[in-house]
């Protein structure tokens, strides 16, 4: 069975004020010390793994592009030692502080997929989102990504920040498509708990823009990057032809997946596991040769079908009743007998009888619908 293999980089050098992604800032990584770790981790879960084909490998953080080009090159000859582990894409998500040249070169040595940290194209937006590098340097990480051989680049937007126009969003668009990337994600800013900003916005000195601007900022998007030959393939992510991110299909299809490292979540026979999202905890679990987990949950069919409608229907093309009912022996129609009729009637889906999937203004107003449905 395909399978997708996360590793979660826990390091960043400062922490961005919006973000609640487990992270510690930190100016010397224990590179060593957290590769040792991830060996063990393997070892100790390679019966989980029996049978499994690892077809993308995905390294998210945290800012992975902290840690040396050896790391990555020692731990994935570990992991092809001991796993079916032959990716066809291999994404390395980065900041683009620091990216130079040779970096880049060496990591695309073993990376075939590049995500970027953009976040704004507009000096006010990387100020307020706290971001530790410039538009300038930006560009010029994508253009050395390119020069170095990166065919697959995606950028990370984030839109209506505090003090963000429509027009200043149209102008980071373009920005942003003058880089020619192969794929987009651009999240609304959410306010996260327990983060200085939501401090900020409680205290009133943090605003986002108004409902109407943003719905706004929404319709751009859709628009603008549809006429550059983007397709909208999920909520929050638009790709050229052919450039979908194929690891995320896993969790949108809810298919399996392992996650190693501290704070990775994995997802593999109807069992959701979340390693430790403590870096010291995590350490000295498999320093005692104990499983690193915080979390566990086994999910019975009825539950993993509800699983499945749900992050099924982030994808534009939905769900389908077939697959559904041959996957997990639950009706889509009979099952959601009341909520379907309801969400249609207010605009929010649409049912053909074999497709289920989120109108455009069930796209604005998912968390409606996913409430219905969960
Ligand atoms: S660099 Fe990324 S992971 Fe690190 S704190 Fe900022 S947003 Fe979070």
């Amino acid at each position: 069975m395909r399978a997708g293999l996360y590793l979660h980089v826990p390091f960043c050098r400062r922490k961005c004020p919006y973000c609640d992604f487990f992270s510690l800032p930190v100016s010397d990584p224990p590179v060593e010390e957290y590769l040792r770790a991830l060996k063990k981790e393997l070892e100790l879960r390679r019966e989980e793994l029996e049978g499994l084909v690892f077809t993308t490998f995905y390294v998210g953080g945290g800012t992975p592009s902290l840690l040396p080009p050896w790391f990555y090159e020692e731990l994935f000859s570990f992991l092809a030692g001991r796993l079916s582990f032959a990716p066809e894409e291999r994404t390395l998500e980065a900041n683009p502080e620091g990216l130079t040249p040779s970096l880049l070169k060496e990591y695309r040595l073993l990376f075939n997929r590049l995500s970027l940290g953009a976040q704004s194209f507009s000096p006010e937006g990387l100020r307020v989102l706290g971001r530790l590098h410039t538009v300038e340097q930006t560009k010029e990480a994508v253009l050395r990504a390119q020069e170095a051989g990166f065919q697959n680049l995606s950028l990370d937007l984030i839109f209506a920040w505090p003090g963000q126009t429509v027009e200043m969003l149209a102008r980071e668009i373009e920005e942003a498509l003058s880089l020619a990337p192969e794929h987009l994600s651009c999240y609304e800013l959410t306010v996260e708990p327990g983060t200085p900003f939501e401090q900020a916005f409680r205290r009133g000195t943090l605003r986002k823009p108004r409902e109407e601007e943003i719905l706004a900022m929404f319709s751009l998007l859709w628009e603008r990057l549809a006429a550059a030959g983007f397709e909208h393939y999920e909520i929050s992510n638009y790709a050229r032809p052919g450039r979908r991110c194929l690891h995320n299909l896993f969790y949108w299809r809810a298919e399996p997946y392992l996650g190693l490292g501290a704070g990775a979540a994995s997802f593999l026979g109807g069992r959701r596991t979340k390693n430790l999202e403590d870096l010291k905890g995590y350490l000295s679990a498999l320093e005692q040769g104990r499983r690193p987990v915080g979390e566990e949950e086994e999910l019975d069919s009825e539950a993993l079908f509800r699983e499945a409608v749900v992050l099924g229907l982030r994808l534009r093309e939905g769900v389908l009743r077939r697959e559904l009912r041959e996957r997990f022996g639950f009706d889509l129609a009979q099952y959601y007998a009341r909520e379907i009729p309801f969400l249609e009637a207010r605009g929010l889906v649409h049912w053909d009888g074999e497709r289920l999937r989120l109108t455009a203004r069930g796209l604005l107003l998912a968390n409606v619908v996913f409430r219905e449905l969960v």
